[in-house]
């Protein structure tokens, strides 16, 4: 009988009395690695009120208290860095050194946490008026959720809770039903550290779960990450209930290519940034705009390519690992079809790679499509996979103007050795972040991470017409969710 995933409920760890359970499914052999229960509405709701009860009295917790158990936190994760990178590489496929770059950009958001002292203070001015002196001071807000996705399970809770938890607020994850596993690993530590119960919980479900969330008149602000139709879709019901939300969505990232750039760091750059993590990361390079000349360097990425090969999670010599479920893999295989069947070249197919040691994964290898046009789907559609699309330009300002009509801004990168034409890209470019020289521009925990136009629903940079086409087109899709329709798409493995 495998593992039933437990949920973290008012300082207990307790096992959902639902008997609606979907199942973790080893992205390497297919078996049932653990059972994850979607949990009881009345649970949802008990867990919410437990969460405001504990808010009301740690938002009056001394700020030092509140920080030494973010210290504490922070050692913890450390201390147990491999057994949380095993856990992770094991439920999620992702090779041991991507889980470990995963919780190390994790930990330190709560290393960053620790600087709440400093980050809470308020503002005073004497004197607005004739003896009358303002001042401005921050507030917890309640309690906050986190919904999060399957591709960073340690990394993007953590940019969540840590920060929501420390500024005084009380916090439930619920994290992605893929990796529940690490959620709870974390969930642990964070415990041990000392954290009072109610103040962060772990609930585990699919959208019924999540609305019940979204509606309880005691949940205050939500944070999600995900895919851009449940983006828009919560982003929508949030809003509707007047709650803030912040939503970071789906993403199409281009690199710029010009001839002048250096051949090397070029071709490592992109093989690292298009097939790493299998091309399951939000800020993968999906699409590079070749610029002129640049063409020069194609035969030989696509050469390099060859001898790019996934494996197991701890397989020294894999680049990455299976994908995370079947459905996705089919997904990504129908995607390159489209792609032959309008007319692109597949100069790089991966569709036929298998692995002695596990013949059940989800594998692909390295896919790679030249000739690709702008009304093709596999340029339209994220396709969160290890496929790169190559796009042939005869200018910088003919690349500039692709990028800047995608309807996603979450990065962008350029390679060049001149810095005059880097400045320019930098400067017009409409992409939240940027990297000149560098494939991956993640900002560290102390700036904000900042996707752009359809990637970002919930800040100033959330604009733009096609952004507002596609928002509106995925709030109507999802309008049935919001009427409690069935929706086939999002047909977890349900069992009775
Ligand atoms: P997903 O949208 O399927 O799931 C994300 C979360 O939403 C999960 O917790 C899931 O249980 C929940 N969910 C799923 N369907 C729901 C519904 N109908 N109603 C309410 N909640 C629902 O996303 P995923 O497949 O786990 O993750 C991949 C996506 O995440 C990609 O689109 C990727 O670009 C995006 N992503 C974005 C960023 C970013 O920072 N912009 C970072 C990582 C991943």
């Amino acid at each position: 009988m495998s593992e039933v995933i437990k949920a973290l409920v008012d300082g207990e760890f307790i096992v959902s009395k639902s008997k609606t359970i979907n199942d973790i499914i080893c992205p390497l052999t297919q078996k049932v690695q653990a059972r994850v229960p979607h949990m009881l509405d009345s649970e949802i709701s008990h867990a919410v009120e437990v969460a405001n009860e504990a808010y009301l009295s740690w938002r009056f917790v001394p700020i030092m208290k509140r920080v030494r158990i973010m210290l504490k936190y922070q050692a913890l994760i450390k201390d147990n860095l491999d057994a949380l990178a095993k856990t992770l590489s094991k439920e999620q496929g992702k090779t041991y050194d991507d889980s470990i770059g995963d919780l190390t950009r994790g930990f330190e958001v709560v290393e960053f946490a620790c600087s709440a002292p400093t980050l809470l203070t308020g503002e005073y001015m004497e004197n607005v008026g004739r003896g009358v002196n303002t001042f401005s001071i921050k507030q917890a807000l309640g309690v906050c959720v986190g919904i999060t996705p399957f591709n960073f399970p340690a990394m993007i809770p953590l940019w969540m809770f840590p920060l929501a938890i420390v500024c005084g607020n009380s916090f439930i994850l619920k994290p992605s039903e893929s990796v529940t596993k690490t959620a709870m690993f974390l969930a642990k530590l964070l415990v041990d550290a000392g954290v009072p119960k109610g103040v962060f919980q772990v609930v585990h479900g699919g959208r019924e779960q999540v609305k019940l969330l979204l509606d309880h008149p005691l949940t205050r602000a939500f944070s999600f990450v995900g895919s851009p139709k449940v983006g828009a879709y919560i982003y929508a019901r949030a809003s509707e209930n007047l709650k803030r939300s912040q939503c970071l969505v789906g993403a199409k990232n281009h690199m710029l290519v010009m001839p002048d750039a250096n051949e090397e760091s070029l071709i490592n750059a992109l093989i690292g940034s298009s097939m790493g993590a299998a091309g399951q990361r939000c800020m993968a390079i999906a699409v590079a705009v070749v610029v002129g000349n640049a063409k020069r360097f194609i035969p030989k990425l696509i050469e390099k390519l060859k001898d790019v090969k996934p494996g197991a999670w701890d397989d020294k010599k894999a680049a990455y690992g299976p994908l995370i479920n079947k459905k996705a893999l089919g997904h990504i295989k129908s995607l390159i079809q489209s792609g032959i069947d309008e007319g692109a070249n597949l100069v790089l197919d991966g569709r036929g790679y298998t692995n002695e040691a596990y013949p059940e994964g989800n594998w692909l290898g390295p896919c790679v499509f030249s000739g690709v046009k702008t009304n093709m789907e596999i340029y339209k559609e994220e396709i969160f996979g290890p496929v790169l699309c190559l796009i042939e330009v005869d200018t910088f300002e003919e690349g500039l103007k692709l990028i800047n009509d995608n309807i996603y801004g979450n990065g962008t990168a350029i390679f060049t050795a001149s810095g005059a034409v880097a400045a320019k890209f930098k400067q017009e470019v409409q992409v939240g972040q940027v990297g000149v020289n560098i494939p991956i521009p993640v900002p560290l925990s102390f700036f904000s991470f900042t996707g752009w136009r359809g990637s970002f629903y919930g800040d100033l940079h959330a604009y733009g017409k096609e952004a507002m086409t596609f928002y509106t087109q995925a709030k109507t899709i999802t309008q049935r969710w919001f009427e409690d329709d069935k929706d086939e798409e999002i047909a977890f493995n349900f069992k009775a």
